[in-house]
Order: C-alpha cells, then sequence, then structure tokens
C-alpha cells in the first residue's frame, strides 16, 4: 500500500509548478573542454566526454531522462557510447531519471555506500522526507567511498563523500587536460523541512553536515558545477558562454557560495538547538 500511494505521489509530483520549473529544456552545450551540459533548467546533469566512452553525472527527475537522451544525441554523441553513471544525490529530482538512463545506455551505475540503500529503495524511507519522494529504484554496481577514484579514457574523477543533505551525498571533481579544475558540488542546502538537531533517523546530520563543509573548503575549484543550476548561477552564465572569458570559470563564485551555505545551515541548527 506504501508503496502504491507512494506511485501515485510520485506520477502527479511534475504538476507542482516548481519542478517543472526546474524542469524546462535547454539546450546541451560545451562548458569546458570535455565537460558537456546535458540537463535541465535548474535540475542539472553532466557529459564527460572521452574516447572510450562517456561518464553522465545525474538523471534528474524521471521525466528529465529523455530529455537528457535527446541532449546527449544533439551534442553528437551516442547515448550507448556512455559507459558509466553517476549520482550527486538519492534525491527524486536527481536520482529519478538514472533508471531509465542505465537501461538506455547499458551503463554501469556507481553509487557511493551512504547513497546507495536509499537509491535501490527509489528514494522511500528518507531520514527527512519519509516516503515523499519516490523514484524509479536504481541498483549499484560498484560502492564508492570518500576518495574512490573513476578513471576512463584519460579522465579520472574522485568522488568526495560531502553528507548532511544526504547520508552519501557526494561532491566529483575533476581535472582537466588543461589543468583545470572542475566541482560538481553535491548539495549542501537544507530544505525548510529538515530536522537537524535530534533526528532519530539520523542522529550525526550536524556532523555530517559540518564535515561537508570542511571537504568543500580543502576542494580546488576554478570550474564551479552543482546539482542544482541556481547553486552557481547557472542562467546567467549560459547567456555568457562563448564569450573570451568562460563564465563557469569562477573560483569567487564557490567560495562565496559554500559560506553562504554553511552560514545558513549554523543558522538552523542554532534555531533547532533552542527548541
Ligand atoms: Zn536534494
Amino acid at each position: 500500500m506504501r508503496y502504491v500511494l507512494a506511485l501515485i505521489f510520485f506520477f502527479a509530483g511534475q504538476a507542482d509548478p516548481v519542478s517543472r520549473s526546474w524542469n524546462e529544456p535547454v539546450t546541451p552545450f560545451r562548458i569546458v573542454e570535455n565537460v558537456y551540459y546535458v540537463g535541465a533548467s535548474d535540475i542539472t546533469s553532466y557529459l564527460i566526454a572521452t574516447p572510450k566512452g562517456h561518464i553522465l553525472i545525474d538523471g534528474g527527475f524521471a521525466e528529465t531522462a529523455p530529455m537528457i537522451r535527446r541532449n546527449i544525441e544533439q551534442l553528437g554523441f551516442r547515448v550507448s557510447d556512455v559507459r558509466i553513471l553517476l549520482s550527486s544525490h538519492a534525491h527524486y529530482d536527481h536520482a529519478g531519471g538514472l533508471a531509465e538512463l542505465k537501461s538506455a545506455t547499458g551503463a554501469r551505475f556507481y553509487a557511493s555506500a551512504g547513497d546507495a540503500p536509499q537509491l535501490a529503495r527509489g528514494g522511500l524511507d528518507d531520514p527527512q522526507f519519509g516516503n515523499r519522494f519516490p523514484f524509479p529504484p536504481i541498483a549499484a554496481d560498484r560502492l564508492l567511498h570518500d576518495g574512490s577514484r573513476i578513471t576512463l579514457g584519460g579522465t579520472t574523477l574522485i568522488a568526495r563523500i560531502t553528507p548532511g543533505h544526504t547520508k552519501g551525498c557526494t561532491t566529483w571533481s575533476m581535472t582537466t587536460k588543461h589543468g583545470l579544475n572542475v566541482v560538481f558540488l553535491g548539495s549542501p542546502s537544507v530544505p525548510s523541512e529538515y530536522r537537524l538537531a535530534g533526528n532519530p533517523r539520523y542522529p550525526n546530520a550536524i556532523d555530517d553536515y559540518r564535515r561537508q563543509f570542511a571537504i568543500l573548503r580543502s576542494l580546488k575549484c576554478d570550474v564551479f558545477l552543482a546539482s542544482h543550476g541556481n547553486f552557481y548561477e547557472l542562467a546567467e552564465k549560459m547567456k555568457h558562454r562563448g564569450e573570451k572569458k568562460n563564465p563557469f570559470i569562477d573560483p569567487a563564485g564557490y567560495r562565496a557560495f559554500i559560506e553562504r551555505a554553511a552560514e545558513r545551515m549554523e543558522k538552523v541548527v542554532a534555531e533547532q538547538q533552542k527548541r
């Protein structure tokens, strides 16, 4: 019964205006070197193209998956050349399209040990959201840990486990051929319904968030990307792409964003600990 209710919610999900506004189609484009944008207006997805096949980070909502497939093809790549699928975190707006993309590409799916169980449950039993945001479940072919490296066709991605938003939330980093450090930030956000203090379903949530910020501060970032476009002003930066100075090279924007997010998180903690 729980699953039936969850499915009903799932199919009604995209009817809400916020989800729809995050999921408007976007013309795919090259961000830098072999990194391409193949996501929607706010819900992101990235293709890292290599001569040995491609890596895809995040699948958006279930409704985003067909868009991502079209975007990959529109760039001139083959969907069947995607070899590895990765996830930023086990929420319906980033992991919802992964199951469809896995069967469309035949890729292997690698997930953090912290998020893999929630991905396999299709988002049910989330320590913060409960059963509110289910998505098509996906099982991991390999489990990743902090510092795990994935190499394909000369490109290496490093998984940094940046927990708090989810238990296995992952920030990906890579260095391009020309030496640019690219950060695909998972999520440092604290949704308004989150209970950080005294949550029996996630007793160490506060410590995890603080660990996340320590890791984020330690990363070198030239090209700032993330699971949501609004984290790094995607819409504004898209207007300036192709200009002499690549707008996605934004180390100051990265630093400012994580400090603002850390401040907001500490504010939530202080308020919740007062109660
Ligand atoms: Zn999320």
